[in-house]
């Protein structure tokens, strides 16, 4: 592990990048232990991100994630054309005996604590039972009006229809074939949303239990140990499961015609993207793809009200956004993520 030569610790860390703060969540009866990173944001406007329960190895490696996501958070505010700063919330699974609940009741009371700096809901290790326990405890919890998973997915699949025209020069999907890694809330979603379009869709998860019940509701998907489905050779890879899945070995087994993903952090550096652009493998920036989950809870927020077809209007935007990057990355010759990066760069410029 290599740090930069700095003064303080969260400096010292490559992950860092100008943080606004970094709140240290602790409580010894219930085990809580934690870090919230606020990467813009918190101070005058509220800053959005989900709260992860993982079992990290040390509390270095949570907040390493901690600063990672949440400035991923920043940038997906900033290109989904929200006006939130970008923060997440990483919990550390505690070893031994210990309550769930107890702990998350006691995280909930923290986030009330910041008054509303602070807007967060489920991600990777908490249930939507859970969340709903930690709302009887604070007002700034986020995701049971409307769906996160579902627009998540929604989105992904609208990124990959504004991408077919790269892919096939076809204005659907109608006919593609997927490799799905990760068949989770996301993943499973996703599934259900192309399974009468494709002409072929594989599917991986390390959960076998998930896998079988999967398989069950659709009986014409082809499942795939974990090692293989990266590399079978499909018109879209969609990473659903884990970050850093496009790494520098990764990368030479990718078949597929682009890679359209819910994943967060998916390339392991920036320099894989620039990579995978070479190669002649179309890139679809996660953070663009995957703001569905985020532009229904940011939705949830400012109305009182569910309207399907508002957050329909919105989700379709992110075709939209996909669209326009891919066309400037044409135009340029530059990685979409590239593209990307240097938009969502411009927008936060000025932005605390
Ligand atoms: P999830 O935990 O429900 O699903 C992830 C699935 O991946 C699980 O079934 C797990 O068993 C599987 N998995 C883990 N390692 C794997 C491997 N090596 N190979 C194959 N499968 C593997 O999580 P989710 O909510 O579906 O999120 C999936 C991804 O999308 C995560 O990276 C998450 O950060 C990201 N994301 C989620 C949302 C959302 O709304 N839930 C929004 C944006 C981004």
């Amino acid at each position: 592990m290599k740090y930069k030569q700095k003064n303080n610790f969260f400096e010292s860390l490559s992950e860092f990048d100008n943080h606004n703060s970094v709140v240290f969540v602790y409580d010894e009866k219930t085990k809580l232990r934690g870090y919230i990173a606020f990467h813009k944001g918190g101070f005058y406007i509220p800053s959005f991100g989900a709260t992860r329960f993982l079992n990290y190895r040390n509390g270095t490696d949570a907040v390493r994630d901690a600063l990672r996501l949440s400035k991923l958070m920043s940038y997906k505010n900033a290109l989904a054309g929200l006006s939130y700063g970008g923060a997440k919330a990483v919990l550390i699974e505690p070893k031994g005996k210990y309550s769930k609940n107890a702990l998350l009741k006691e995280y909930a009371r923290h986030i009330e604590k910041l008054g509303g700096s602070f807007i967060t809901g489920t991600d990777v290790g908490i249930t939507l039972k859970e969340l709903k326990l930690m709302m009887t405890k604070t007002k700034n919890m986020v995701g049971v009006v409307n769906n996160p998973e579902k627009a998540t997915a929604l989105g992904v699949v609208y990124s990959m229809e504004a991408a077919a025209k790269n892919i096939k020069n076809k204005k659907s999907i109608v006919g593609m074939s997927f490799a799905i890694q990760g068949v989770g809330k996301v993943g499973k979603e996703i599934l259900s949303i192309i399974y009468k379009r494709a002409s072929k869709i594989y599917i991986s998860d390390i959960n076998t239990k998930t896998l079988r019940k999967v398989k069950k509701q659709f009986p014409r998907v082809a499942v795939l140990s974990p090692e293989k489905i990266h590399k079978q050779n499909v018109d879209i890879f969609c990473p659903c499961a884990l970050s850093n899945v496009l790494n520098s070995e990764s990368i030479n087994q990718i078949r597929a015609k682009a890679v359209i993903g819910s994943a967060n952090n998916q390339l392991k550096s920036i320099e894989i993207g620039e990579t995978l652009h070479r190669l002649g493998i179309l890139y679809c920036p996660d953070y663009v793809v995957n703001a569905g989950g985020l532009i229904a809870v940011a939705d949830e927020y400012e109305h009182k009200k569910p309207n399907k077809a508002r957050l329909n209007k919105k989700l379709q935007g992110i075709g939209k956004r996909v669209e326009k990057i891919l066309s400037l990355s044409k135009t340029s010759k530059k990685p979409p993520v590239i593209i990307a990066d240097e938009m969502a760069n411009r927008i936060l410029k000025n932005f605390r």
